[in-house]
């Protein structure tokens, strides 16, 4: 950790860090794990020496975890991959809160997953903003749907022109906390509505399936499985390996044991059994499988 911190120093020629996160945290074991190696007397050093100001922890998996996580340490703030199609999946409007509620400062990244928000749309969505009477663009409003809530502290969103950042800035200092009304929302749930309906699970990621005997992380499966569709298959992939590999127990779909308890559970009355062999199929593959043995083998030393 010092190895590695030292040089961050050195490339960022400071020093001292004003926000240091501990890099896609995903489940209170991994962070277990890092207390047996010593990071809470590595952080209070840091923190009491000053080359440290704020310790937070990036998150990529349900919103269960999230808040065992919140809870596992005295954290200055954190960052979550939120935006209005993941309002119920990943760490969602449910671990925002949690974590607001505890005066944590949440930061937003992914406000736009990735740019998909605005250059994949489906055609129905498009026109849905195309048919609003309050024209904005997409991703005017899919930043004003987060600047919307006062839970959100700040908000990252990749910009790769300088027109890009003055549209940014230019919704960033016109937009209101509690804005967005009923009509707005309104529209935006039928976006979601046109966008899902792409998908292949209409799994809400309500998380009422869950716990999985086998530790399957079921809803973290289907967002992955619906995003091989929306978003393309290395996007999915990537979030598989995220929410079911880097955790210190796999939590992949294999491990489906079809005992069914699940499925008594779920509100949208999903196969889950069934639709879990398919997201397998597609996610699965032997990429996965080696980056999987991989991520094991590193994890032991
Ligand atoms: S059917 Fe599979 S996913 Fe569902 S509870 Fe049983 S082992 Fe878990
Ligand atoms: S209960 Fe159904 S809808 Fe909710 S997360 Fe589980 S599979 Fe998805």
């Amino acid at each position: 950790m010092e190895k590695c911190f030292q040089e961050q120093l050195k490339r960022l020629q400071t020093d001292y860090i004003d926000y240091y996160l501990m890099h896609m945290l995903t489940d209170v074991e991994t962070w277990d794990k890092l207390k047996d190696l010593g990071i809470l007397e590595w952080l209070e050093d840091k923190k009491k020496s000053g080359a440290i100001r704020q310790v937070g922890f990036s998150y990529h998996g349900n919103s269960d975890m999230f808040c065992k996580l919140i809870d596992a340490y005295d954290w200055d703030f954190t960052q979550i991959q939120y935006n209005y199609m993941d309002e119920n999946s990943q760490a969602g409007r449910k671990g925002l809160h949690y974590a607001a509620a505890k005066g944590i400062p949440v930061v937003i990244m992914e406000p736009l997953r990735g740019g998909r928000l605005v250059n994949k749309l489906p055609s129905d969505a498009v026109k849905i903003f195309e048919e609003y009477p309050v024209k904005r663009t997409p991703v005017q409003w899919a930043l004003r749907w987060l600047w919307n809530q006062p839970e959100v502290t700040c908000v990252l969103s990749g910009m790769n022109s300088v027109e890009m950042v003055e549209d940014n800035v230019e919704t960033a200092s016109t937009v209101e906390i509690g804005e967005l009304k009923e009509p707005e929302e309104q529209m935006l749930r039928h976006v979601v509505k046109a966008i899902n309906a792409k998908m292949k699970v209409g799994c809400t990621g309500c998380a009422y399936c869950m716990p999985c005997p086998k530790g399957v992380d079921i809803p973290g499966t289907f967002a992955a499985y619906n995003r091989y569709y929306t978003d393309g298959r290395y996007t999915a992939w990537k979030e598989y390996i995220m929410c079911t590999a880097l955790r210190k127990t796999s939590s992949a779909a294999s491990n489906c044991i079809e005992c069914g308890a699940c499925e008594k559970h779920c509100p949208q009355q999903i196969a889950i059994r069934e639709e879990l062999k398919h997201a397998k199929k597609r996610l699965e593959n032997p990429i996965y499988k080696i980056a999987r043995r991989f991520i094991q083998w590193f994890k032991m030393y």
